[in-house]
């Protein structure tokens, strides 16, 4: 399985996740000069326009489904149906991801709090799995 590359980030060359100690660590970019953080990353701050390029930072994958659709015709590679949907992290961004559910509850509902994890999302047509971060629901803590 390979990760999904810059080519599918929709408007930056930079990395937009990785992994460590098993844990998914979403890397966005936080405004020097009022604090607003963007995910993925930006060059410029869309509040004050001040160059944020070089001030990456973690963003805390967790947070609430505000939104999610079923995807039922998609892309090659892509296995329908899936669900996508907007997460809203505890930092206040607000993410565009495939939603896979966890053991739990298979689909995913707004409201539903979730924290995001390596899944694969397409298949390349070579057979090579491509995985990005998706979000699922976040474990039961009272188990
Ligand atoms: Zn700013």
């Amino acid at each position: 399985m390979r990760p999904a590359g810059p080519h599918d980030a929709r408007d930056s060359s930079r990395s937009t996740w990785t992994r460590r100690n098993g844990q998914v660590v979403l890397l966005g970019t936080q405004c020097p000069q009022c604090g607003n953080l963007a995910f993925p990353g930006r060059d410029f701050c869309d509040r004050c326009l001040t160059e944020m390029s070089n001030n990456s930072v973690e963003i805390r994958p967790t947070g609430v489904v505000y939104s999610c659709s079923s995807v039922h015709v998609a892309p090659a590679g892509f296995k329908v149906p899936y669900q996508i949907g907007y997460v809203d992290l505890s930092s206040g961004v607000r993410v565009l991801a495939q939603l896979q559910g966890g053991a739990s509850k298979a689909r995913l509902a707004p409201g539903d709090a979730v924290t995001a994890d390596a899944g694969q999302i397409r298949t390349e047509p070579d057979g090579t799995k491509v995985e990005s971060y998706v979000f699922r629901v976040m474990k039961d803590e009272s188990q």
